[in-house]
């Protein structure tokens, strides 16, 4: 109830939910407190949680802050929802994020971009959450949920983890189910957890985790306990510093915060290691060319006539068409258009093929380095929160953004953001901790020394 009070006094400005479920989430705390009279409480037993709206919830609304999802109501659980709420979790309702979460800021949804609530000292602008599990993240700092599920393709639990002061971890590819997640790009989509702590995220992780035999990349990998490896401490660990994450026009402070943070895991008893990433700089090609690709094939399948919006049509082309142009807004249109391009007979080979070995490249250059450190440390994005509106009239500087977290996604790894200082202007910034496959035990107890 407390979390409810908070959502109707700063939802309507955060606007962090799209949809509030308050019968939900009472009848869920109902059960909660039958659960704990019992003793028989889960792990998750009675906590409140935002959850983004790319998940499946049986009988709640479930729109991708897309308009051609905007009357879905799914039929069936997400794995993930269903194995919070077998853990006893509470659903407050569903967070708000980038349509199909194409995009860094939350301007792209249908349902009215996400306030960051940070603001910069002295200064009334209003600031974009990241994206694009910004309602995620809003609704976490700002005291909306304890926690939240999110997404992340290309940087979209970390980024807005960074913009909003919270910790946030995209697992290994292949540790948490993608059965019943709206599929943005399928070789590159992973859920996590975001919350207020390193730990709190294990203990989310550890729900949301496990094979699935619904979904045919989950890995048969045991889930370990998660919260114990954040107190595990990082003594004798190599942590690789990544030159190639020197970008040029990086803020002095972001700068700054990285080497804070090498000083205290050395104090710590962690030893830092220079590594080298040769192919970072072709990371952002590649992912805007295999992330598109993957979506124009996945989105192809709201056509008006099996699920979602239909406007009617003289014909069945003319319902495809009608459909998709109510329903699509500019940015999933152009990531569809890019898409279709670069598989296209004649582009095929000059850009897919191209951006695969490219992307091949990239995760050996990760696989080199697992054999002289045991995790990498590196700034979680190349800047704090921005105003909202900037940037919205040009992509391709939007796309940039993604320069730190792309690199996971096409290489598969796990990746935790923790908030780790403000800058001068008082705004949260965030470190990145990457690790090797399915050693998100050794990215929390890193993460953990940093908080
Ligand atoms: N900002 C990136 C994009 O627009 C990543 C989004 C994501 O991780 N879902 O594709």
């Amino acid at each position: 109830q407390a979390h409810l009070l908070t959502i109707e006094a700063l939802n309507p400005r955060l606007n962090a939910y799209i949809t509030v479920t308050p019968e939900v989430a009472l009848q869920q705390a109902k059960a909660a407190d039958a659960a704990l009279a019992k003793g028989e409480a889960g792990p998750l037993t009675g906590i409140p949680l935002a959850i983004k709206d790319l998940f499946c919830t049986a009988g709640t609304r479930t729109t991708a802050a897309s308009k051609i999802l905007g009357n879905f109501v799914p039929p069936y659980e997400s794995t993930v929802t269903a194995n919070l709420l077998r853990d006893g979790a509470v659903f407050l309702g569903k967070a708000n994020l980038d349509e199909f979460a194409m995009g860094s800021s939350n301007a792209t949804s249908a349902f009215g971009g996400v306030e960051n609530p940070w603001k910069r000292t002295g200064d009334d602008t209003v600031l974009v959450p990241g994206g694009s599990s910004g309602g995620s993240a809003a609704a976490v700092a700002a005291r909306l949920a304890l926690g939240a599920t999110a997404t992340d393709t290309g940087g979209s639990i970390r980024q807005p983890a960074a913009f909003c002061g919270i910790a946030g971890i995209k697992p290994t590819y292949g540790r948490v189910s993608r059965f019943g997640t709206v599929a943005f790009a399928s070789s590159l989509d992973q859920a996590g957890p975001m919350a207020r702590t390193v730990e709190d995220c294990a203990i989310l992780l550890g729900s949301m985790a496990g094979f699935d035999p619904k979904d045919s990349t989950s890995a048969q990998m045991a889930v370990p306990d998660f919260a114990a490896a954040c107190a595990r401490g990082v003594k004798g660990l190599r942590i690789g510093i990544p030159k190639e994450y020197r970008v040029p026009g990086m803020p002095a402070e972001i700068e700054a915060l990285w080497q804070q943070g090498i000083a205290m895991l050395k104090d710590a008893g962690a030893e830092p290691v220079e590594i080298s990433l040769p192919h970072t700089q072709y990371a952002l090609p590649t992912y805007y060319i295999v992330a598109p690709a993957e979506a124009s094939s996945n989105l192809a399948r709201y056509d008006g006539v099996r699920f979602g919006l239909r406007e009617e049509g003289s014909d069945l082309k003319d319902l495809y068409e009608r459909t998709r142009r109510a329903g699509f807004g500019d940015e999933v249109r152009r990531r569809i258009l890019i898409g279709t391009y670069v598989l296209s007979a004649g582009y095929y080979d000059a850009y897919y093929l191209k951006a695969q070995k490219v992307r091949a490249l990239i995760k050996r250059d990760f696989d080199e380095a697992w054999g002289k450190v045991d995790a990498i440390l590196a700034p979680a994005t190349p800047s704090a929160a921005f105003g909202q509106g900037e940037m919205q009239d040009d992509p391709v500087a939007m796309y940039l953004i993604d320069v730190f977290t792309v690199t996971a996604n096409l290489a598969g790894i796990p990746g935790l953001t923790v908030p780790t200082g403000l800058d001068s202007k008082g705004l949260p910034l965030g470190l990145q901790i990457l690790g090797k496959p399915f050693d998100e035990e050794t990215v929390f107890a890193v993460g953990s020394a940093l908080e």
